[in-house]
């Protein structure tokens, strides 16, 4: 399947992306996740994205296109699920020209819908492992207790004046997508809300519902 997982910073993209990888074989692609590397090893392209990413604002729509191109290419233009990517609607142009010149259109577009304040609450409470990447949330999912806490850290992005920016950011810049993608009937709503199996059931329903119908 070809998908995107869209949603607000905060609504679990991620999570439910990496459990999809996991238990369906579907390819991750998250920019961010890209672009914090890139910033670890301090590319070329991680020192252009640095200052953005630390301000909450969007990285330029050209420097993002690319590593996402790329990062398609690289799973055959087949079975992979964008999260972070598209996120203005110049990056959903691009996307769509890109996989219909290769005539691999998406199937779906999985938006997952969670109020603002939870949103706050989810994104102050986020903590990633300093190595792998992988998120934590201090109350709902606690990194493991043989994790060495010293290595379990806070997003720079995850401060909440920033955390407020990235929220207006969003509702500016990347909200409008959601009708984008209705027009051409891939939305597909799903709650957001509640715990990460429940929200992927949801998904998982919603996905073999698109399927069935053809
Ligand atoms: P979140 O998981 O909170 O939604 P991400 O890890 O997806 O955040 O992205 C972190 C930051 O990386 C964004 O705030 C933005 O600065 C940058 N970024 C990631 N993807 C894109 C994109 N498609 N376009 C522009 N900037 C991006
Ligand atoms: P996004 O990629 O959309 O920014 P994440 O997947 O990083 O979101 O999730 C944001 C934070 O919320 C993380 O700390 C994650 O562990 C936590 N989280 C994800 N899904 C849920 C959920 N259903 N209930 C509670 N917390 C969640």
């Amino acid at each position: 399947m070809r998908l995107v997982i869209f949603g607000p910073p905060g609504a679990g993209k991620g999570t439910q992306a990496g459990l999809l990888e996991q238990r369906h074989g579907i390819a991750q692609i998250s920019t961010g996740d890209i672009l914090r590397e890139a910033m670890d090893q301090e590319t070329d392209l991680g020192q252009k994205a640095k200052s953005y990413i630390e301000a909450g604002e969007l990285v330029p729509d050209k420097l993002v296109r690319q590593l996402a191109e790329q990062a398609i290419a690289d799973e055959d233009y087949d079975d992979f699920m964008l999260d972070g990517y598209p996120r203005t609607e110049q990056q959903a142009e691009w996307l769509t020209e890109f996989l219909t010149a290769h005539e691999t259109p998406l199937d779906a577009v999985v938006s997952l819908e969670v109020p603002d304040d939870e949103l706050v609450r989810r994104l102050s409470r986020r903590r990633v492992h300093a190595e792998t990447g992988e998120t934590y949330h201090l109350d709902h999912d606690p990194p493991p207790e043989d994790v060495d806490p010293d290595l379990i850290v806070q997003r720079s992005d995850d401060q909440p004046e920033t955390i407020r920016n990235r929220l207006a950011v969003y509702r500016d810049e990347t909200a409008p997508l959601a009708s984008y993608y209705e027009d051409r009937s891939l939305l597909v709503s799903v709650d957001g809300t509640g715990g990460i199996e429940e929200v992927f059931g949801r998904i998982e329903e919603v996905l073999e519902a698109r399927a069935h119908r053809g």
